[in-house]
């Protein structure tokens, strides 16, 4: 089922390379911005798949999908159209830390996000592949497809993932390959070099899938879906896709036997890999390795769907021979039978440094010219979709002519950890979000990206009608709740007539403060004075949150005040930072090379001194 259809039309404001994730949010995100923008992408059948596992969302990858949806992005929606497994991580934990996740069914997940592209105005797709960049006299222009089209457009953002000079590895065979099945792009990599961008080298990898017939599902221990599904997006009132239990099963030490006698066939251990793998998702031979001691190592058996025979199971990625593979499986309970229906692998592709990026994901070098996603050196549907909206925006505004840039700074979203990470810090190694990553994760909760981001969203033009009516109507809602709460105070005699365990001080307390007290409950509250009742369960939800975290929020606040000031603080692009006498040469290299956008992206380069940062707010300041 494809409903999408190639246009022929050969003049667009923005072209978007790349129909994953971040190619889908980014063209999304144009289109909504009001540009004229076309999606290129090698086949449309396979726009919106899902390369690797099964799943959205998670610790840190909900809050993004959140706030991706806060802006009126795409992915939260189109997961919840698909999602098959809703678990809340970490439910037992602060809210701050609770991360949104669903395995989600493969098939509905593609055909929900290519009907959400068809229905986007101002959005073409042109089946193709983009072979390089049309440049004149240093200015984009747009586009040359391999087949010697030409598509015009002022600003392009690549978004082409693991595509880039991918070469496949599967025990010791290697070829070249995007990924499963499909070519690799190499011509728009030598494009890169001959720009003069850093390149490096990443690798990931996937485990076998299996064929859900022929796994011993009766033998196994299964997850359930929550009973109560908390949808991805702010705009899903109901999951109505049914949902699925996952198996579980564990390695052991005659798995871990074999796995320990072929390692010199592992791809990742026989020398043939150059590419550094993602530390947080390792392949089953490293956790092997790297863990020694460890007994066993967990599985989670996922459905790929609700009519799909493919089984994921999470946990044993690998680059280890076919053979060797089903040996292994042979091993695990519940699997001595297993089918595999497609074999692991790993893959090694070219991504650009990110600190080669400005905050807008633009390219330093080259006007214009945006990236987002995999490409700069991220892991993950949910990062590349975060950076595919903020290059959509970017090159939306920029192809409109608008001196306005949009960003996002680490007090204002999880988004703009990840930027701010990625283009001072670079990526060494595949970069994953996680909640630790924010300084400011009290503010940073998944449950408020809406009151966090909803209203810049608005006012850029980003927001469609539906989501400002939703929007509107839960920020008055909030808002009232929050006045008639902090509004009703009473003495500590007052509360105690009504039956509270409040100290006797002679201090008032409003009711917000009386549910700041760890044995006060709402619906006590709401009991004795019904005025207080909310008819909104998120509403209700917000203001326990306020109460849970009251003292600590105001605290961090101050603490996001101090960072703002340094953040307020603009370095100009163009600074020569030779003309610096205070700077030492290292410095001066260190600060021309990464051209920080503000002072506090400059103190958080890596090796920038406290001396430097004293000369450059001095510059700054008496720039200004
Ligand atoms: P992709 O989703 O890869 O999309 C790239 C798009 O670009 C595709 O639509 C492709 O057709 C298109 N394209 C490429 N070249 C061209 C061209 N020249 N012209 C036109 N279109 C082009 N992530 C994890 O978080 N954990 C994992 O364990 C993990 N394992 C992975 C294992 C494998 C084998 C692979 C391939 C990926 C894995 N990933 C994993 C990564 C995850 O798939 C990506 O992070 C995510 O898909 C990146 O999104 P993207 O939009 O940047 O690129």
């Amino acid at each position: 089922m494809t409903v999408l259809r190639s246009s022929d039309q050969t003049k667009f404001d923005v072209l978007v390379v790349g129909g994953g994730h971040a190619g889908c949010e980014a063209a999304a995100a144009s289109a909504r911005m009001g540009a004229q923008t076309a999606l290129v992408s090698l086949r449309l059948d396979t726009i919106g798949v899902m390369s690797c596992n099964p799943a959205i969302g998670g610790l840190g990858k909900g809050h993004l999908v959140r706030e991706i949806d806060a802006l009126d992005g795409i992915m939260g929606r189109v997961t919840d159209q698909a999602g098959i497994q809703y678990r809340l991580l970490n439910a037992s934990k602060g809210p701050a830390v609770q991360g949104p996740r669903t395995q989600a069914d493969r098939k509905l997940y593609r055909e929900a996000m290519q009907r959400e592209l068809a229905a986007t105005p101002n959005l073409a797709v042109i089946e193709g592949a983009a072979g390089d960049l049309k440049l004149e006299q240093g200015e984009i222009k747009g586009l040359i497809l391999e087949d010697g089209r030409e598509i015009l457009a002022s600003q392009v953002i690549i978004t082409t993932g693991t595509f880039l000079r991918g070469l496949i590895h599967l025990g010791p065979e290697t070829w070249p390959a995007g990924r499963w099945g499909e070519d690799p792009a190499n011509v728009l990599s030598q494009r890169f070099e001959a720009l003069g961008f850093e390149l490096r080298r990443l690798k990931t990898g996937t485990p076998p899938r299996l064929h859900t017939g022929t796994i011993a599902w009766d033998r196994l221990e299964m997850q359930e879906a929550d009973e109560v599904p908390v949808p991805l997006s702010f705009m899903t009132d109901k999951i109505e896709v049914p949902q699925v239990a996952c198996g579980v099963t564990y390695t052991n030490p005659e798995t871990h036997k074999i796995i320990a006698d072929n390692i010199k066939l592992s791809a990742v251990y026989s020398g043939q890999i150059d590419g550094i793998g993602p530390r947080y998702c390792p392949a089953i031979e490293d956790k092997v390795v790297r863990f020694a001691d460890k007994q066993r190592h967990q599985i989670f058996l996922e459905p790929e769907g609700l009519d799909d025979i493919n089984v994921y199971p999470n946990g044993i990625s690998t680059s280890l021979p076919k053979d060797v593979q089903q040996a292994i499986l042979k091993t695990i309970p519940g699997l001595e039978a297993a089918e595999i229906l497609q074999p692991g692998y790993a893959i090694e592709y070219d991504c650009v440094d990110p600190r080669e990026l400005w905050p807008t994901l633009e390219t330093r070098r080259q006007k214009g010219l945006f990236l987002a996603g995999q490409i700069n050196g991220t892991t993950g549907y949910e990062e590349a979709a975060a950076q595919g909206l903020i290059a959509g925006v970017n090159a939306a505004l920029a192809a409109g002519g608008s001196d306005r840039t949009f960003t996002l700074d680490r007090s204002q979203a999880y988004m703009g950890v990840m930027v701010d990470d990625l283009t001072t810090q670079g990526a060494d190694e595949p970069y994953r979000m996680f909640t630790s990553r924010a300084e400011f994760r009290l503010q940073l909760r998944a449950d408020n990206a809406d009151q966090r981001l909803t209203d810049l969203g608005l006012e850029l033009g980003l927001v469609g009608t539906a989501r400002a009516t939703a929007w509107g109507a839960k920020r008055e809602a909030l808002t009232q709740a929050k006045t008639v709460w902090s509004d009703m105070t009473k003495t500590p005699n007052q509360w105690a007539a009504q039956g509270f365990n409040v100290k006797l001080d002679g201090v008032h307390r409003s009711a917000l403060d009386m549910l700041a007290m760890p044995d006060v409950a709402f619906e006590a509250l709401v009991t004795v004075e019904p005025d207080l009742d909310v008819a909104r369960a998120d509403v209700q939800r917000d203001l326990e949150i306020q109460a849970l975290y009251a003292g600590y929020l105001d605290r961090q606040q101050a603490d996001v005040e101090a960072f703002k000031k340094d953040e307020a603080l603009k370095i100009d692009p163009a600074l020569d930072y030779g003309k610096l006498s205070e700077l030492s040469n290292e410095m001066r290299e260190r600060l021309s090379r990464a051209k920080p956008a503000t002072l506090g992206a400059a103190s958080r380069l890596p090796g920038v001194t406290p001396a430097a940062l004293v000369a450059l707010l001095r510059y700054v300041k008496k720039a200004a």
